[in-house]
């Protein structure tokens, strides 16, 4: 009899670790892909738990940023 409904899946660390090192090796976004506005970058520290470090630039649009906030106030 097979056994269902136990299956786990195992993320190894490499795969994240991987795909940190991919990012960190992506250029960096200049200008929002939506509006056109030159991005701001806020960087952010990341931890595997095989001890490594990643500062990724996280890419923030001042402009699409306000528009949000806006929206939320004229909702309220
Ligand atoms: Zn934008």
């Amino acid at each position: 009899m097979a056994k269902n409904g136990s299956q786990s899946i195992i993320v190894p660390s490499e795969s994240v670790e991987g795909l940190f090192d991919a990012l960190s090796a992506l250029p960096r976004l200049t200008r929002c892909r939506k509006c056109g506005t030159e991005l701001l970058h806020v960087d952010a520290t990341f931890f595997s738990n095989g001890g490594k470090v990643w500062t990724l630039p996280l890419p923030f649009c001042s402009n699409c940023a306000r528009k949000e906030h806006v929206a939320r106030n004229v909702h309220d």
